[in-house]
């Protein structure tokens, strides 16, 4: 049997985007689908910001660059800002549909 290498990453974005369909399937309007989407951002960047926390180990080089809330700030906006731009570049990639034309029947 072949062995699949998946990471506790993609493992969390498989169950992150399972929750996020189901609660867009009950969303009736734009306002809904943004408000779950703004709960859903609120809840990852609290559990990625306390998942930052650093150790308290003295000497930890992992958390060195976490040691204070502006350094976590900066390295998770940096995080996002990539987030943004791969899938900025991802939807580049995607072949272009032709846009609708009105027709006309004169
Ligand atoms: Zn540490």
């Amino acid at each position: 049997m072949k062995s699949v290498n998946i990471s506790l990453g993609d493992v969390a974005i498989a169950v992150f985007e399972g929750l996020s369909d189901q609660l867009f399937r009950d969303a009736t309007s734009c306002a809904d689908r943004r408000e779950i989407a703004d709960g859903l951002l609120t809840a990852a960047i609290l559990s990625w910001l306390a998942a930052h926390e650093p150790c308290g180990e003295p000497g930890c080089a992992p958390c060195a660059q976490l040691s204070t809330e502006a350094a976590r700030t900066a390295v998770f906006l940096r995080f996002a800002e990539s987030i943004a731009r791969r899938r900025a570049e991802v939807i580049a990639s995607l072949p272009k549909i032709p846009s609708r034309r009105p027709v006309n029947f004169n």
